[in-house]
């Protein structure tokens, strides 16, 4: 061999350690995206108004997909630990306490960006900033993997095979479920958007919005976290099969499709709680 393709193989292996080390950001586009659409039918004239003299032509689906947009530009680089909050093996709540890092996590970020956001007297590009942020991190929160294990950073150490594809757990719950319900539905992120968005319920509205507490929040995704660690796929019996059965995924769909349809909800709570009123 020569020493080129030595180096080159050697590069190759060292980026991919380095991609597969590198913690993924939430929930894919589409899943941001619906929790967008699903939040802007939320919102009360006031707080749709104050989104739309923030946000310009830029859709709320479209802003809650900034914060991935921006990640691997080294002016953000702060962001990336806010997208997520770990919390030991044993915990069966986080405690802001042992897991709070001085607010650099999601459940802090979260209130902190209500707070910029809510303050008009703060400057439009902060508040804008802090739009994007809360609606992506309002939806990152209510993903189970973003409240669990530094260990394995959040199921992204842990590899699967799901539709014939090598990739982490954490990207499953990411995109995987989600891409493969649309495809077996024929169903676009519109118009599953609008099919979550069209069952809720009012008792689920009313439930769902009752807390707008992150820490609640992060409290049931680690529930879920727990209940996903204690059902890991079994190995496959047939060589190259997929991790994931399609059981796998009609076990976790109706879970993946109500924390999408939670977070929808929460985020028009949050942003008529921060916007709504004239102040
Ligand atoms: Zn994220």
């Amino acid at each position: 061999m020569s020493t080129l393709s030595r180096l080159h193989i050697i590069v190759i292996a060292v980026l991919g350690l380095a991609m597969s080390m590198t913690r993924c950001f939430g929930w894919g586009g589409d899943g941001h995206r619906m929790i967008g659409a699903i939040a802007q039918s939320q919102l009360n004239e006031q707080a749709a108004e104050a989104v739309k003299g923030l946000l310009g032509d830029e859709t709320l689906a479209e802003a809650c997909c900034w914060a991935d947009k921006i990640r691997g530009e080294k002016e953000y680089a702060w962001v990336s630990p806010l997208h997520y909050i770990n919390a030991p093996r044993d915990a069966k709540t986080v405690d802001l306490d042992r897991d709070g890092l001085d607010g650099q996590q999601i459940v802090s970020s979260i209130g902190k960006y209500r707070e910029i956001l809510k303050d008009s007297e703060k400057p439009k590009e902060e508040r804008i900033l802090a739009l994007r942020l809360l609606a992506h991190f309002v939806g990152d929160i209510h993903q189970p993997l973003h409240v669990s294990y530094k260990d394995d950073k959040g199921g992204n150490m842990l590899t699967v095979t799901h539709l014939g594809t090598r990739s982490s757990m954490h990207s499953v719950w990411d995109s995987g479920f989600i891409k493969q319900h649309c495809k077996k539905m024929e169903l676009s992120w519109e118009t599953m958007g609008a099919a979550l968005r069209e069952t809720i319920t009012p008792d689920e509205q009313r439930r769902w919005s009752q807390s707008l507490d992150p820490v609640e929040w992060a409290n049931e995704s680690l529930v879920l976290t727990i209940s996903i660690y204690a059902k890991l796929p079994e190995p496959p019996k047939v060589k190259g099969a997929d991790d994931f059965t399609e059981s796998d995924a009609q076990h976790w769909m109706p879970t993946v499709a109500d924390r999408l349809q939670t977070a929808g909800v929460r985020l028009g709570a949050v942003l008529n709680d921060a916007l709504g009123s004239s102040k």
